[in-house]
Order: structure tokens, then C-alpha cells, then sequence
């Protein structure tokens, strides 16, 4: 909105200012044009007394002029205001004019108008051609003596715009400080008598009037000049006295229409006027001078802002645009230009404006494209990601068949170096499962050519020919790792090119043809095979297809039939033998039919009346698919056979009979043998007699033993015991024979009591009567007792014996495993000569078995005595000299006791020569054994 204020405003000073430039330039030229043309000459006089007086006065000087200048008629245009006269010339109506000065000034600043001459009085007899003002006062007035004393009082002029009688006076003031309309009070009279009439009578303190007023006035007797003072006197020459400065009198000007021609004539005219002249006389004037400067007259106007000059400071258009037309002229085109770019900036706004309209739609449009074009992109986005899932899962796939199919696959790039391969390669390449450089790959396998034999060279190989452009088909080739087996692998394969048809690598298949060769060839094998075996079977065989045509056929087939196999295979049976009866051909087609008929002995009549026996058979053959795939017809000549059967059959007959007789004679043997048989029950009945009776006497024996030891115990112990009381001399002193004696028999008695007591021991456990006497104990003291026994015996054999004891208790029978112990370490300080005995007991890890050992560093058991030494009566270093007593029963009563009380077992380790371990293995708990062993 303000844009457009700015814009009218604008608008509206451009145009008025061309107009004032139009009227300024060009309204003067049409009034000067019209004026060319007029004959009458019109004078234009200011008449400020009316117009009869300016005629009386004037009409002189124009008539003076048009005597002067013939060729005109001058005529007096009187005009008693001021804006008449500015009216008659701005419409043309005068060619020259006569006024006061500041009229003067006024119409040659606005018309143009110039002076010619300027008006010249005679004052006092002295031509002067300039006037003044007298501020004057009642000569009685004490209190005005100079201008200052003004200020305040009332001051009288004709009018305000009288130049004689106030404005020259009002100059003088104000360039004292004082400003009439301000300090005083002014006052206007009308006329200059009036104004001195004013002052003379009281009514005006002070006042102005052109210079000669008052003179005059004295003169005609109607003031009394000496009622007056003078204020602000000026002292010069001037011939009257007055109070301001002088101005120049009244000009003759022309106006602007007026020819140069008749301007020059009127002034020489005026200038040459003769001071007697009746125009002079008329005009009570001397005569016309040259022009005066009027400069001053201006002065005084522009100070007092007097017309032309009461905007004078203020800077008025017309003005401005006279003095600054080059400006104006500059701005105005600046303006035109700025105007023009305003349009212009205006229209580019307005197609602004449109464009943003445009643009608006065209980005809505935009907005509505992109919006549509974003959803496309969405669902193109989308589209996308389901088809790079797509794709991932075809590549995942794709992955999954490199990575999973049997063929081998492998790529190379433009250099030859392996960049892609799957798993199927690396395993025909024998590669281990981590991944080795390609360049490494020759270090694991070998290439040979399809016989594998020949070493393949690397141009040869696939992918280098395939690299090489060549399109490589069934190339076949042999790969054997150093750590795998061979493979026969069928290579295709061929360059990779790019969109210009450039080589940028290679690629090839490998397919393991291995087992489809060994297949191939099992299966050529088995073809020829079975073709060798038709070939050369002894039977006339002929393999047909199901047109008849020949296949296969036998030697025997050629030779029986008589014909070459080159002139049948491939040919049609009945081509062959074209005479063929109708039975055969029924045969055939029964075959054809999936029936199998054959003849074991098929008579047929030669031409020559002899008779041949032929077996045969027809039997179709069917192909994979279940179909029959033709026939086969197995023929054999068995004339020969037949004859042998029958001759066969007669042998057999008598064969028969010989068998007959040598049955019978068969049978009688069988009857001896049976009588050999019953003799032989009868001796098994009597052996099993004899046996039982056996048993009844070994369980005598044992009950005799066990009664007879019972027996022989009780006189022994009485041996012992006296033998003991002997020895100890308890019944009195023995000589030393009679000791030794007694030691003797002490011992023997001592021996036989052991002896006795294992017999009956054995005896007893043989007889199944012996019990066990299940108690518990503690390990540990079973093991002292063991060394209380055995100690005395060990020092005196200067032996070390060491028992390793802990306390462990036990549930089993007490007194037999002590009795083992005893056995054990009696039989290792007996067999032991240096050195030590130690007995180790031992826990199992479940804590339920206990096992004891008994080392001794003795003279130890040869390898293959230690089987026999738990048998009955074994006594393995009885020499005879009795070295080492004993009765070769200990051990077999301590198996028996392990084995057959205590649940337990015995065993032996030794080396020969340096000692011996026997051990023990016994249940800790009797019941458990009981259960685990059972
Ligand atoms: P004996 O009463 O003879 O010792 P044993 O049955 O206890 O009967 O021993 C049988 C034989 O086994 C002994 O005669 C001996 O030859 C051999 N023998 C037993 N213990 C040892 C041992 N610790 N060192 C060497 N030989 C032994």
C-alpha cells in the first residue's frame, strides 16, 4: 500500500512539473510572438492618482514619442492597481511600461520587462535621477529624536506597499532593530499629504514620505514645514533633505514583446528628449537618463520581503526550477528513468507476482509430483527391498547350491588368480578345510590327462584355456591330491567378458565323473563280459531285440547253424533262416509274449533219416523298465548226452544190484556192531559202579582222615607237650644229647601236628564240613598277631620284617585268614635268606575288597613252576636234604580257604632268584562277598 502512495505521489509532481516547465518556457514566446504584430503601441503607466492624472501627466511623453518615432502610434494605458498592470501584461496588452521602481522590479522579474531610461527631476535646479524617504515627527515631540525612540509608537505610511512612503523608512528601522509591524504601531493614511496631515495633527506619531512631500506641501503653504523635525537625517548632496537611502527614480521599460528595432528608437528618443520639452513640462520632470542600476530596489524588496520578492528565502517551484533547471531537467529524467524502472520494476513485480503464482502452483504441482513421486519411491523402495530380499535369498540360495552342489566351481580373474570356488572344489582338489592361498593350491594336488598318466600342463588345464577364450567342453582330466583319492572330473568352461567383449576372467564347472565312468566302464565290462561269456558258451545261444533282430550269438550258435556272425548281427531271424518251421515261429512270438517254452529232449529228423536230440529253451528278456526287450533262444545238440544217459542208465542198474548185495553184507556187520555196543553199556554201567564206589571211598577216606587225624592229634599233642615240660627241664636237667633229642622229637611232633592239622583242615572243606566262623575284627590287630608269630622266627633268620598295619574291621572268618597270613610269611621268612619280609594291606577303591601281600626278597619261583604251586602236595625245592621242611600243603590249604571259606582268591607274582609275592583277595564284609561273587 505505501509502495503505491509513493507511487501516485509520484505521478502527481512529475506532471505538474512538466506543465510549470512548459509553461515557463514557452507562455512568453507566444506573448512576444503576438506583440510583433501590433501598429499601436500601447504604454502601460502606473496610476496611483487616479487615471486622469497619469494621462495629464504622461500623455505628453507618448505623444512626445510618437512624433519621435512616426511610424508608431504610442497610447497611454493608465491601470490604478498594480495587479491590472500585472494583468495588461500578462496578457500582451502593453509594449512598454512606466511605474514606480519597485513596480518595476516586480514585472521584470515576472514579465520580463527591461528598462530603457530612467526618469530625471529637477530639485533645487539640480537634476537628479534618484529619490528618497524622510521619517519625520511634530517638531514638538521631546521624546522621538532618533529612530530608536520609535519603537512603541504609532508610524504612518501610505500603504504597505508604498516604496517612497513607508517601505524605504521601514528598511532604515528594521536595519535598526526596530520592525514596524512588531515594535509600533503602523498606520496607513493613503496618501503622502495624508500622512504628513496625520502626523501634523497628532494623529500619528511618527511618519514617512517621499522625499520633496513636505517641501511641496510648505511650498503651497498648506503645512508649516517648521512643525516638523527630520529623524535619522541624512547628510550628502541630495537636494532635500531625507532619512533613508537614495533609490533610483522611476525607469521607461519595455516589455518583452516589443522588437529590439523599436526599443533602441523609443530610448534614443527619451534619452533625447529636451529638458523643455512640453513632455517634461507636463510630466514635471527634467527629462530620461540612461537607466539607473536598480539593483538596490531589489535589495530593499528582497530585505522586506516585498513583492516580487515576499517569498523570497522561501524556495518557491518557479524559482527552483529556474535556478536549478539542469538539476530539475537531470532529476526529472532521473525521475522519468526511476518512473520507467518503477513501471517496469512494477510490471517485473506484477510477472513476479504471477511468477510466485506460477512458482506457488508449479511448486504445489512440484509438492504433488514429489509427494506422488515419494510414494512411488516408497513402494519403489519397497518393491526394491523385496526384491534385494529376493535377490539376498537367490543369492543366499545361489550360496547354498555353490556352496552344497557336487559340481566344482571355480573362477579366475583377468591375471589367472583364483577368485571364487566352492567347497565341492576345494574337496576335489583335496584343500583342507581352512583357507590356503590359491597360489598354494599345486602344493596339494597334481593334474593328469584322462588316461592319469600323463601330466597335465598348466595351459592345458581348463580354466587357462578357458582364460584364454577358448570355450572348453567335456574337457576330461584326471586330479589326484597328494593326500586324497583321484577323481576323473569333465570340465566346462568359459572366459568372462564385459559389456565391451573384454576378457576379465574365466570360469569353469568340474563334474566328478569318477563313479560314472567306473559305472560306465563296470557296465562295458559287464557288456563285453556278458558278450564273452554268450560268445563262448558251449550252448548255441542266440540274443534277438524285439523285431527278432540278431544281437549276440555263441561260437557254438555259428557252428551248429553254420553261419558267420558278421552276415546275421543286425539281421532279422527269419532273413537269416528264412525256412523256418511254424512251431519255431510260434515260439517266438509266445517268448515275445513274456512265456517261457523249452524241451528238454527235442528229437528232430536229419535229411539224411538220423536223429538228433536237441534241449532247448525260448525265454523272453525284458528291458529296465519291465518291458520285454526281445528273446533268447538257448539251443543244445544233446544227441551225445542222450546216448550217454541211456548207456548211464544201464550202468546204474547194475550198480544197483552190486549195492544190493553189498548191503546185505553192511547189515550183518551192523548187528556185530551192535552186540559190540551193548558189551560196551554194560562196561559203562560197571564203571560207573566202580566210580561211585570210588566216591564212597574218597568220602571214607576223608572221614578216616578226619577220625584217624583226630586220633593221632590227641597222642601227639601229648608228644609235644611232655617233650616241651622235657626240654624246659621242668622234670630235671637234660645232658645236651638227651636235649638234642628231645628238640628232635619236639619238632617232628610239632611238623607232624601242622601236618595232621592241614590234612584234616582239607579233609574238612573237602568233605563240605568245614564252617566258617564269621566274626568282626580289626585288620590291624589281625596283623599284630601275625607278627607276634612270625617275629621270633625272622630275627633268628636275621631277617627284616616289616608290617605295614592300619586299622580297617572286617566281618569274615578271623582265624582262617590269620591262618593265610601265617602261611604267607612262614613260607617268606622260610624261602628268604637275606634281606626283608613285608606285609601291605590294601582297601579297594569301592572299599570292599581288602587284599594282602606278602613280599620277601627270597629265592623265588621259575615262571612255569608258579601254576602248580596251589596244588596238594607241591614242594618245589624239595631236594631231599630237606633244606627248606614243609608238606606241599600250605598253599593248596590257603587257596582252598580263600577260594571256599573266606570268598576271596590267591595269586602269586615272582621272579626267579629274587623274591616272591603272594597275596590275598578277600571281602572286607563275608554277606557282600557272598552276594557279589554268587
Ligand atoms: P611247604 O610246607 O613245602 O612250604 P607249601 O604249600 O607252603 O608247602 O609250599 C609249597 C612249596 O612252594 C614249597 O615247598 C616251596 O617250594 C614253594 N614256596 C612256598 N612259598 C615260597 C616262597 N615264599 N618262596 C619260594 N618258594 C616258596
Amino acid at each position: 500500500m505505501k509502495v503505491n502512495i509513493f507511487r501516485y505521489i509520484c505521478i502527481f509532481q512529475f506532471t505538474w512539473l512538466c506543465i510549470l516547465i512548459c509553461v515557463g518556457f514557452f507562455a512568453p514566446g507566444l506573448v512576444f510572438c503576438q506583440s510583433l504584430h501590433k501598429e499601436k503601441i500601447i504604454i502601460a503607466v502606473r496610476a496611483h492618482s487616479g487615471a486622469e492624472a497619469a494621462r495629464k501627466k504622461w500623455q505628453a511623453t507618448a505623444d512626445y514619442l510618437s512624433l519621435a518615432i512616426p511610424e508608431y502610434r504610442f497610447e497611454l494605458l493608465p491601470l490604478v492597481t498594480f495587479d491590472n498592470m500585472r494583468r495588461a501584461l500578462a496578457e500582451e496588452q502593453a509594449h512598454f511600461v512606466l511605474t514606480n521602481p519597485t513596480a518595476y522590479v516586480d514585472l521584470e522579474v515576472h514579465y520580463g520587462i527591461t528598462r530603457l531610461a530612467t526618469l530625471v527631476n529637477l530639485v533645487n535646479k539640480v537634476a537628479v535621477s534618484e529619490f528618497g524617504s524622510v521619517i519625520f515627527t511634530r517638531a514638538d515631540k521631546k521624546d522621538i529624536i532618533a529612530l530608536s525612540d520609535i519603537r512603541g509608537k504609532s508610524f504612518v505610511g501610505v500603504d504597505k506597499e508604498a516604496f517612497g512612503a513607508w517601505l524605504m523608512a521601514r528598511r532604515e528601522l528594521e536595519d535598526n532593530g526596530i520592525f514596524p509591524f512588531k515594535h509600533c504601531r503602523p498606520l496607513f493614511a493613503g496618501t503622502q499629504e495624508a500622512v504628513v496631515f496625520a502626523v501634523r495633527d497628532g494623529e500619528a506619531d511618527v511618519g514617512t514620505v517621499r522625499t520633496g512631500i513636505i517641501e511641496k506641501l510648505a511650498l503651497q503653504g498648506r503645512i508649516d514645514s517648521g512643525d516638523f523635525k527630520i529623524i535619522n537625517q541624512v547628510e550628502d548632496s541630495f537636494p532635500y533633505p531625507h532619512s533613508t537611502r537614495l533609490y533610483p527614480e522611476w525607469p521607461f521599460s519595455r516589455t518583452s514583446q516589443t522588437s529590439d528595432e523599436l526599443s533602441t528608437k523609443v530610448a534614443i528618443a527619451l534619452l533625447s528628449m529636451p529638458p523643455n520639452a512640453p513632455a517634461a513640462r507636463d510630466g514635471r520632470y527634467h527629462g530620461w537618463g540612461v537607466p539607473e542600476d536598480y539593483n538596490q530596489i531589489h535589495d530593499i524588496l528582497r530585505q522586506l520581503r516585498v513583492t516580487p520578492y515576499q517569498d523570497y528565502g522561501k524556495i518557491t517551484i518557479l524559482v527552483v526550477v529556474r535556478q536549478y533547471l539542469w538539476w530539475i531537467t537531470s532529476i526529472i529524467l532521473l525521475v522519468l528513468i526511476g518512473f520507467v524502472l518503477f513501471i517496469r520494476a512494477t510490471y517485473l513485480n506484477q510477472s513476479l507476482k504471477k511468477s510466485k503464482i506460477q512458482l506457488k502452483k508449479a511448486s504445489q504441482n512440484l509438492e504433488k509430483q514429489v509427494r506422488s513421486r515419494t510414494a512411488k519411491l516408497a513402494e519403489e523402495i519397497v518393491d526394491r527391498k523385496r526384491a534385494e530380499e529376493a535377490l539376498r535369498d537367490e543369492q543366499q540360495f545361489l550360496q547354498a547350491i555353490f556352496d552344497t552342489i557336487e559340481e566344482g566351481i571355480v573362477a579366475c580373474d583377468a591375471k589367472g588368480i583364483l577368485t571364487r570356488f566352492n567347497k565341492a572344489t576345494t574337496r576335489f582338489h583335496g584343500l583342507p578345510e581352512q583357507p590356503i592361498p590359491a597360489e598354494q593350491w599345486a602344493e596339494y594336488y597334481d593334474l593328469y590327462q584322462p588316461d592319469g598318466k600323463t601330466p597335465m600342463n598348466k595351459e592345458d588345464a581348463p580354466l587357462f584355456r578357458a582364460l584364454r577364450g577358448e570355450k572348453v567342453k567335456d574337457a576330461e582330466m584326471m586330479i589326484i591330491p597328494k593326500d586324497g583319492q583321484s577323481r576323473v572330473l569333465l570340465a566346462n568352461g568359459q572366459a568372462l567378458k564385459d559389456l565391451n567383449g573384454a576378457i576379465i576372467g574365466a570360469m569353469v564347472t568340474m563334474h566328478d565323473i569318477t563313479e560314472s565312468k567306473r559305472i560306465n566302464e563296470a557296465l562295458t565290462h559287464s557288456h563285453d563280459l556278458m558278450r564273452y561269456i554268450i560268445e563262448h558258451n558251449r550252448s548255441a545261444i542266440a540274443v534277438h531285440d524285439r523285431d527278432l533282430k540278431y544281437i549276440y550269438v555263441s561260437q557254438s550258435y555259428l557252428d551248429d547253424y553254420n553261419v558267420r556272425e558278421q552276415d546275421i548281427i543286425g539281421k532279422h531271424h527269419y532273413d537269416v533262416f528264412p525256412d523256418l518251421p511254424q512251431k519255431w515261429r510260434d515260439v517266438h512270438q509266445k517268448a515275445l509274449a513274456g512265456q517261457v517254452s523249452g524241451a528238454e529232449a527235442d528229437p528232430y529228423e536229419r535229411a539224411d533219416g538220423s536223429v538228433e536230440w536237441t534241449r532247448w529253451e525260448c525265454r523272453p528278456w525284458y528291458e529296465s523298465d519291465g518291458s520285454v526287450g526281445g528273446i533268447i533262444v538257448y539251443t543244445e545238440v544233446i544227441t551225445g548226452r542222450i546216448k550217454e544217459e541211456e548207456e548211464l542208465k544201464q550202468y546204474r542198474n547194475r550198480l544197483e544190484e552190486k549195492v544190493l548185495e553189498r548191503t546185505l553184507d553192511v547189515e550183518e556187520t551192523q548187528s556185530a556192531l551192535l552186540n559190540l555196543l551193548d558189551d560196551m553199556n554194560m562196561t559203562r554201567e560197571q564203571l560207573e559202579e566202580a566210580n561211585k564206589k570210588l566216591h564212597d571211598l574218597d568220602r571214607l577216606k576223608s572221614m578216616f582222615i578226619a577220625s584217624m587225624s583226630h586220633e593221632l592229634r590227641t597222642p601227639l599233642n601229648s608228644v609235644i607237650g611232655f617233650s616241651s615240660i622235657l626240654i624246659n627241664e621242668w622234670l630235671g636237667p637234660l645232658n645236651d644229647e638227651q636235649k638234642m633229642n628231645m628238640e628232635s622229637i619236639l619238632r617232628s611232633g610239632k611238623h607232624l601236628l601242622s601236618l595232621i592239622n592241614d590234612v584234616i583242615d582239607i579233609s574238612k572243606i573237602e568233605a563240605g564240613t568245614l564252617e566258617p566262623q564269621i566274626e568282626n575284627f580289626d585288620l590291624a590287630d589281625l596283623l599284630t598277631e601275625a607278627e607276634d608269630f612270625i617275629r621270633n622266627s625272622a630275627q633268628d633268620k636275621g631277617l627284616q620284617l616289616v608290617i605295614h598295619k592300619f586299622s580297617c574291621p572286617l566281618l569274615t572268618d578271623r582265624r582262617r585268614l590269620l591262618q593265610i597270613l601265617i602261611n604267607f610269611l612262614s613260607n617268606g621268612v622260610k624261602f628268604t635268606d637275606k634281606g626283608e619280609v613285608t606285609l601291605t594291606a590294601e582297601l579297594s577303591a569301592n572299599q570292599k575288597q581288602m587284599e594282602i601281600s606278602v613280599d620277601d626278597t627270597g629265592i623265588g619261583i621259575a615262571e612255569q613252576d608258579q601254576a602248580r604251586l596251589f596244588q596238594p602236595f607241591t614242594r618245589l625245592h624239595d631236594s631231599g636234604s630237606s633244606v627248606y621242611p614243609g608238606t606241599g600243603l600250605g598253599l593248596y590249604l590257603c587257596r582252598k580257604i580263600a577260594e571256599e571259606i573266606l570268598h576271596g582268591k590267591v595269586d602269586i607274582q615272582s621272579v626267579f632268584g629274587q623274591g616272591s609275592t603272594f597275596r590275598v583277595i578277600l571281602p572286607v564284609k563275608i554277606d557282600e562277598a557272598v552276594k557279589t561273587i554268587h
